[in-house]
């Protein structure tokens, strides 16, 4: 059989620790022998973001504005014992922040539906897909110390040199403040990210934050979303038959666990961190969690949602045998080549995306997954299959 071939590159992030291993073998078994792989690779592993001083994540982000589309491996974010673990020069920031921040756009999360894997919300019947909006907040923010009494204030200090002041609190002993932000061309772009991927996908979509607390901040993001639905998207959306809703982010959990899924729920930066490793382990698995970042410019950053799976990794280290889900990271790959195929026109490329897919679900379906489904699902007698060998059982199966 001839090889697909790919005419432009796909920019290739490779990672960290057990998720590294992954994507070696992915890349071996189940893409090679098949296409004629085309990438620009860029290693974000630790140790070589370190030695370019994280110039390898800030060049990875600006070659996925060159080629539109990129597949990223997982990686850490450092931590005081990475610092040691890997001899840093810096705790560098996160790398998806980094790229987060020089892309824009959302992040769509959304569960990998497969029979046998019920979600432990019983009610929950369709996947639940969760748009992160990827830019600023808490993950953009400046922090002090406030070491002693003193008074914290918020300063603006306008082009012409005119400064408001807001008081943050009065200190009368030692304490902490933030001081985080976000701008309206993001919060925008976020909200028609999330408008067009409902009419493409045909979803409701859900909005929520905490505007009755936070009256200016969140209120703005309430606002937005509302101006750009009136002008632009009403109409859209009563003739496809979806709604979209605002309500308070307390509501909006107690409605999910209520509801049969099948919707899109936008988040701000932190609820979307925090929700979509909900939503995923409540569908089965983090490992079964897809997460693409969609750009307002048109670019695409496929992941997995999950991070490098270190546990497992120094299992593997220590010579033992590993039974890690390579689900999420498969279907990174996946994603990223039918978005090549559709914007390059090779039919084959997606043609063989979706295959690849079927065949990973089937695998599972037919009774043979890694560990972590192995414990949860309803099937009988599933066989446990370590790393490599699940992979493999994909690959026989393609
Ligand atoms: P994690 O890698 O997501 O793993 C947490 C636990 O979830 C694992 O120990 C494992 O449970 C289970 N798990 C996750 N993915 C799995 C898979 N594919 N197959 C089987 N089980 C899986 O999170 P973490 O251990 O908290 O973080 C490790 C590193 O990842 C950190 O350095 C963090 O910075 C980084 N991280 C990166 C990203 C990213 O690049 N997108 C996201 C999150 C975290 P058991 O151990 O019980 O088997
Ligand atoms: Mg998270």
């Amino acid at each position: 059989m001839a090889k697909i071939k790919m005419t432009i590159p796909i920019v290739e992030m490779d990672g960290d620790e057990m998720t590294r291993i992954l994507w070696k073998m992915i890349k071996e078994h189940l893409l090679e022998p098949y296409i004629e792989l085309n990438t620009e690779y860029y290693d974000l592993g630790l140790e070589h973001r370190n030695e370019t001083n994280d110039q390898v994540t800030v060049d990875s982000a600006n070659a996925t504005k060159k080629y539109k589309v990129a597949v990223k491996c997982a990686t850490i974010t450092p931590n005081a014992a990475r610092m040691t673990e890997y001899d840093l020069k810096e705790m560098w920031k996160s790398p998806n922040g980094t790229i987060r921040a020089i892309l824009d756009g959302t992040v769509f999360r959304a569960p990998i539906v497969v029979k046998g894997i019920e979600p432990y919300v019983r009610n929950w019947k369709k996947p639940i897909t969760i748009a992160r909006h990827a830019y600023g907040d808490v993950y953009k923010a400046s922090e002090m110390k406030i070491p002693g009494a003193g008074k914290a204030e918020l300063v603006y200090t306008a082009e012409d040199g005119t400064e408001t002041r807001e008081l943050i609190h009065n200190f009368d002993g030692p304490g902490i403040i933030q001081g985080m932000h976000n701008i309206h061309k993001s919060i925008e772009s976020f909200a028609r990210s999330c408008f067009n991927y409902a009419l493409d996908t045909k979803q409701d979509l859900w909005f929520a934050s905490k505007d009755t607390i936070s009256k200016k901040y969140d209120h703005t993001f309430k606002d937005i979303f509302q101006e750009i639905f009136d002008a632009e998207y009403k109409e859209k959306f009563d003739e496809a038959g979806i709604v979209y809703f605002y309500t308070l982010i307390d509501d909006a959990v107690a409605r999910v666990m209520k509801s049969e899924g099948g919707y899109i729920w936008a988040c701000k930066n932190y609820d979307g961190d925090v929700m979509s490793d909900m939503v995923s382990s409540a569908f089965g698995s983090l490992a079964m969690m897809t997460s693409v970042l969609v750009s307002p410019d048109g670019y695409y950053e496929y992941e997995a949602a999950h991070g490098t799976v270190q546990r497992h990794y120094y299992k593997h280290l220590r010579g033992e045998e590993t039974s890690t889900n390579s689900v999420a990271t498969i279907f990174a790959w996946t994603g990223a080549l039918r978005k090549r195929g559709e914007l390059d026109g090779n039919q084959d490329l997606m043609e063989f995306a979706d295959r690849l897919e079927k065949v990973t679900v089937d695998t599972i379906e037919s009774g043979e997954m890694t560990k972590d489904l192995a414990l949860i699902t309803t099937l009988e007698n599933p066989t446990v299959l370590n790393s490599e060998d699940f992979i493999k059982a994909i690959a026989k199966r393609l």
